[in-house]
């Protein structure tokens, strides 16, 4: 859609001061989607050859900000990753036209933080932290499963952009599991949760998103029984932070959040039990 209001498209190499009306440009498949009167520049972000994904020294994952759907879909993910499914599974859980998929940008995901956000869901699921870049050349360093505050609320400050997403080697060492409902095939998530068991301690996380308005993240650093996980999700998650939109109501997000943190849980602990 064509946005009427804004007058410039500046890259963001140099894109001088943060003025009122401004907003980063990443793929755009949102930000192109639906009028946006309040903006008047875009500051593009894809000229800033930014490498899309690394592999530090120390074995993490940093995912630029730019990196498309499609880049992370085809990257070669190292044997050692057991974690490696929830890429292609989490890339999966877009309703995601050829569109998306290859313009569509990893930090767009995280910044226009719907609930349906699935770069929200694997980067919180595999404990990712992102970086974020203030106008004065300030950084700071915040959890994706803090980084989303509420339904396309995050914690990002005026003109803060957020750089990359690093996940850490450990995350990645992790036996996961992954459930996934929409209410039609190929649909926006309505319920999203991921398992993973710490390749060292063994702690399970149990990330929920999707059905709720904010990434919510569970940690038992024993394996717990069936009373334990419906007990910590009651407790974790408020009434009114089920999500309701038109993909679906809060009391299908609920029911099936704990339906599927037990299949789960079922999944990960019955195997750390046959594999000691
Ligand atoms: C048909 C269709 C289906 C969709 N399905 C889904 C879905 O299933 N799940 C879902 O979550 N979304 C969905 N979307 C919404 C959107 O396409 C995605 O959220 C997408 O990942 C946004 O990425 P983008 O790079 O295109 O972001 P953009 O449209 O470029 O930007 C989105 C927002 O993030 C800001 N932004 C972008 N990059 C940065 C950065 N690095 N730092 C700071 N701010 C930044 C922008 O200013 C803007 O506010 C869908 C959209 C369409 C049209």
């Amino acid at each position: 859609m064509d946005l009427n209001t804004v007058v410039e498209v500046r890259d963001a190499r140099d894109r001088g001061a943060w003025q009122t009306g401004d907003a980063w440009l990443g793929g755009g498949t949102y930000l192109f989607s639906e009028p946006q009167p309040h903006l008047r520049r875009l500051i593009d972000l894809s000229r800033t050859g930014w490498e899309p994904l690394r592999i530090t020294t120390g074995g993490d994952l940093e995912i630029a900000a730019t990196c498309t759907i499609a880049e992370l879909s085809e990257y070669p993910k190292p044997a050692g990753w057991r974690a490696a499914p929830l890429f292609q599974q989490c890339c999966r859980a877009f309703l995601a036209s050829w569109k998306i998929w290859n313009m569509a940008t990893f930090g767009g995901n995280l910044c226009n933080s719907l609930p349906a956000g699935p770069m929200i869901s694997l980067s919180a699921g595999l404990d990712g932290v992102a970086l974020l870049l203030d106008q004065d050349g300030g950084r700071r360093r915040v959890p994706v499963a803090d980084f989303v505050l509420g339904a396309g609320r995050n914690v990002l400050r005026r003109g803060e952009l957020l750089r990359s997403v690093t996940l850490p080697a450990r995350a990645l060492a992790a036996r996961t599991a992954f459930r996934q409902a929409s209410l039609y095939g190929l649909g926006r998530s309505g319920v999203l949760l991921i398992g993973a068991v710490d390749p060292f301690d063994g702690t399970l996380t149990l990330t929920i998103t999707a059905s709720t308005v904010r990434p919510i993240q569970l940690r038992f650093p024993v394996p717990p029984n069936a009373e334990a996980v419906r007990e910590a999700v009651e407790n974790a998650v408020e009434p009114h932070e089920y999500f309701d939109d038109i993909h679906g109501l809060p009391a299908w997000r609920r029911h099936l959040t704990f339906r599927y943190a037990q299949e789960i849980r079922r999944e990960l602990t019955q195997t750390q039990e046959a594999g000691r």
